[in-house]
C-alpha cells in the first residue's frame, strides 16, 4: 500500500457518515477523525459495530458518536440531524456513504426490492443532503472552520456507469446519485457548498465478499481491474479526506473514480 503523511487537514470540523458501522464507511469515519474531525457514525443495525468505531477513534484521540437513523426514513434522518447538531453544534461534512443490494433478474424482480434499494441508496442521499444543506445555510460561513459553507460526498459506485445486469436498482439508484450531485453541486455552489461523489470500484468490503473471499473469485476479479489489485478502504478513506478538506476547494460536482482502472474498459485493452 502507498505511504501516506497524516494530516490534520479537518481540525475544528463536524463530519457524519451514514452507514459507519461497516466496510467503507467505518474506513471513512475513522479517516475522517485522524484527520481531525468529530464524526458522527450513523448505524440502522449493529450498534455494537458503530460503538466499536466509536471507540476506536476515541482510542486514537479523536471524538466521535453513534447515530441511528434508517437513512430512508424522513422522520429518523431529521432526529438523527437533531442528535448531531445537539452533539457538536454544526455539521461541516456529510459523507453519503449508507448503500444495499438486492440482486435479482430484472423479470424477476419484485417491486419491493426496487423500492428498498431506491429508497436507501438514492432517497436515503435526499433526506441527509436535504438537511445538512439546511444546516449550512442556516449557520453560515465560518472562515476559521473552512473557506466552504459545508461540504457533501455521495458514494456512488463504477456500476453509475457500468451496466450491470441482474443488479438494476443497484445501477439505476447510482446512477440517480450521479445526477442528484451534479445538481446539488450547480445548485449550491453559488453558496460555496461542494458537493462531489467518489465512484468506488471493488473494495474489499462485506458487500461483495463472494466476489474476492476465494482466490479464484479473486483472479476473476481482476481480470476486470488493470491495476491488477483489488481495492481496499483506505484507498476511500484517503480520498474521502481530499474532498473533506479545503484542499480540494475547487473541486465540485467532480466525480472521484476509486477504482484501479475498472472503468477503463480492460476487455479492450487487447484488441477487444
Ligand atoms: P457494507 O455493507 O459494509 O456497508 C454498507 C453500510 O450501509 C452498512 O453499514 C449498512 O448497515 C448501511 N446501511 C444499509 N441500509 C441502511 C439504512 N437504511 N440506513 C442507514 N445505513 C444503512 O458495504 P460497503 O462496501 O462498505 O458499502 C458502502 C457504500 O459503498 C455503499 O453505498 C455501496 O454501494 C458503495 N460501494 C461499495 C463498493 C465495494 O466494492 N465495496 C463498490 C462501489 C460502491
Amino acid at each position: 500500500m502507498p505511504k501516506s503523511i497524516p494530516s490534520r487537514v479537518l481540525d475544528g470540523q463536524r463530519a457524519l457518515v451514514t452507514g459507519a458501522n461497516s466496510g467503507i464507511g467505518a474506513e471513512v469515519a475513522k479517516a475522517l477523525a485522524a484527520a481531525g474531525a468529530k464524526v458522527g457514525v450513523n448505524y440502522v443495525t449493529a450498534k455494537e459495530q458503530a460503538e466499536q468505531v466509536v471507540a476506536e477513534i476515541a482510542a486514537a484521540g479523536g471524538e466521535a458518536i453513534a447515530l441511528f437513523a434508517d437513512v430512508s426514513k424522513e422522520d429518523q434522518v431529521q432526529a438523527m440531524f437533531r442528535e448531531m447538531l445537539a452533539a457538536f453544534g454544526t455539521i461541516d461534512v456529510l459523507v453519503n456513504n449508507a448503500g444495499l443490494q438486492r440482486d435479482s433478474a430484472f423479470h424477476e424482480m419484485t417491486l419491493a426490492q426496487w423500492q428498498f434499494v431506491l429508497d436507501v441508496n438514492l432517497t436515503g442521499q435526499f433526506l441527509c443532503s436535504r438537511e445538512a444543506i439546511r444546516e449550512f445555510l442556516r449557520r453560515g460561513m465560518v472562515p476559521d472552520v473552512s473557506c466552504t459553507l459545508g461540504k457533501i460526498i455521495c458514494m456512488s459506485s463504477v456500476h453509475e456507469i457500468i451496466p450491470w445486469g441482474g443488479h438494476a436498482n443497484y445501477a439505476a439508484s447510482k446512477g440517480g446519485v450521479g445526477m442528484l450531485m451534479r445538481t446539488l453541486a450547480q445548485e449550491y455552489g453559488p453558496h460555496h457548498i461542494r458537493v462531489n461523489s467518489i465512484n468506488p470500484g471493488a473494495i474489499k468490503t462485506p458487500i461483495n465478499r463472494s466476489a474476492w473471499e476465494t482466490p479464484e473469485a479473486e483472479r476473476s476479479l481482476l481480470t476486470l481491474i488493470p491495476y491488477g489489485r483489488v481495492g481496499v478502504v483506505a484507498d476511500i478513506g484517503k480520498a474521502a479526506v481530499w474532498l473533506a478538506s479545503d484542499d480540494s476547494d475547487y473541486v465540485t460536482g467532480h466525480t472521484l473514480y476509486v477504482d484501479g482502472g475498472m472503468t477503463l474498459y480492460p476487455g479492450f485493452s487487447t484488441n477487444g
